[in-house]
C-alpha cells in the first residue's frame, strides 16, 4: 500500500511539474493574443538634463531680481529626481561653469560624451528689453513685464535627429497642456524682432530655433524648454511653487516615457519574461516634491 502511495505521489508530482509550464505557456499565449504595447526600457534610456546658463553668467533676471540659473537648477534637479525614482537610473544632470560661449561648447561636448538618447535644456523666460517696466520690490528697483506668460518649446532643424527632436517636443508640449498649462504664442509676433520664431506645432507649442547651439550641435535629439516667464510678476511666483514644479516634472516624465517607448522599447525577449523588467516598468513615479523645492528663493 505504501509503495503504491509513493508511486501515486510521484505520478501526481510529475503531472504537476508538467502542468506548470503548460499553464505558463497558456498565459503567454493569452498575453500575445492582443498586440503587446511597446514598453519603455527605462533602465537603458538616458536623458541628459541641461541646466541653462552658468553660476557665473546666470541668464535672465526675474521680476524680483532672482537669477534664472537658480530657477533652472532647481527645476532640473526635481526632474532628475523624479526620473531616477521612476526607474530612469541613467539620467544625468548637466551643470556647466564659466562664460556663455565657452559653456555652450562645453555642454555640447559633455552631452555628446554621455551618448544619451535625448537632451532637454531647461530655461526660464524673459522679454526683449523694450518691454521692460520698472517697479519697486522690497525697497529695490526691478524690471518686469506682465505682458506675456506661459512656457515654450524649441527645436532646431539643424539637429541631425530632427524627427526625434520634434517628437519629444510634441510629447512634452501635450503633457504640459494636459496639466492645464498653456504655452505662450508671442514668439510668432513681429515685435519679437530677431527673437521671432516659427510656430511649427501649434497644438503642442513647439517653435523652430535652428541656430541655437545647444539644439543644433548635439548628436542626439534635443529640445529646449522655457518653463515659464520669470519676468512676469505673477508667473515668477507660480514658478516658485512646489505645485507648478511638480506639474512640469510630471509632464517631463510622461513625455520621456512616451519617447522612450518609441526609441528604446523593451526587447521582445525580455517582454516574454515580465518578472524581470516589470518592477522598474510599473514602479509609479514619486509624486512628492523634494524638501528643497519648498524653500523660498
Ligand atoms: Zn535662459
Amino acid at each position: 500500500m505504501r509503495r503504491i502511495g509513493t508511486i501515486a505521489f510521484l505520478i501526481l508530482a510529475a503531472l504537476a511539474a508538467q502542468g506548470a509550464p503548460h499553464r505558463a505557456a497558456g498565459e503567454e499565449a493569452g498575453a500575445t493574443a492582443k498586440p503587446a504595447e511597446a514598453t519603455c526600457d527605462r533602465a537603458a534610456f538616458r536623458l541628459v538634463i541641461d541646466v541653462g546658463h552658468t553660476p557665473q553668467v546666470p541668464g535672465a533676471k526675474s521680476a524680483r531680481g532672482l537669477k534664472e540659473f537658480d530657477f533652472n537648477l532647481r527645476l532640473a534637479k526635481l526632474v532628475e529626481q523624479q526620473l531616477v525614482e521612476a526607474g530612469f537610473a541613467k539620467t544625468v544632470l548637466l551643470v556647466t561653469e564659466g562664460p556663455a560661449l565657452l559653456s555652450l561648447a562645453r555642454r555640447v561636448a559633455r552631452a555628446d560624451a554621455l551618448h544619451p538618447d535625448l537632451l532637454l535644456s531647461i530655461h526660464h523666460d524673459s522679454v526683449p528689453d523694450s518691454f521692460l517696466e520698472k517697479w519697486e520690490y522690497n525697497g529695490e528697483k526691478h524690471s518686469f513685464s506682465d505682458r506675456f506668460k506661459g512656457h515654450s518649446l524649441f527645436v532646431s532643424y539643424g539637429n541631425r535627429d530632427r524627427k526625434g527632436s520634434l517628437l519629444f517636443a510634441r510629447l512634452l508640449g501635450l503633457a504640459l497642456k494636459s496639466r492645464g498649462l498653456a504655452y505662450t504664442p508671442h514668439y510668432t509676433e513681429k515685435f519679437m524682432g530677431r527673437r521671432r520664431r516659427e510656430l511649427i506645432d501649434p497644438e503642442a507649442g513647439v517653435y523652430r530655433y535652428d541656430q541655437l547651439v545647444v539644439l543644433m550641435y548635439p548628436h542626439m535629439p534635443a529640445v529646449l524648454l522655457e518653463a515659464g516667464s520669470i519676468i512676469n510678476r505673477d508667473e515668477e511666483l507660480a514658478m516658485g511653487t512646489p505645485e507648478r514644479q511638480a506639474a512640469i516634472s510630471a509632464a517631463v516624465l510622461e513625455a520621456v516615457e512616451g519617447f522612450c517607448k518609441e526609441r528604446r522599447p523593451v526587447p521582445p525577449e525580455r517582454m516574454a519574461h515580465p518578472n524581470a523588467p516589470a518592477k522598474a516598468r510599473l514602479r509609479p513615479a514619486a509624486a512628492r516634491a523634494p524638501a528643497s523645492a519648498a524653500k523660498p528663493q
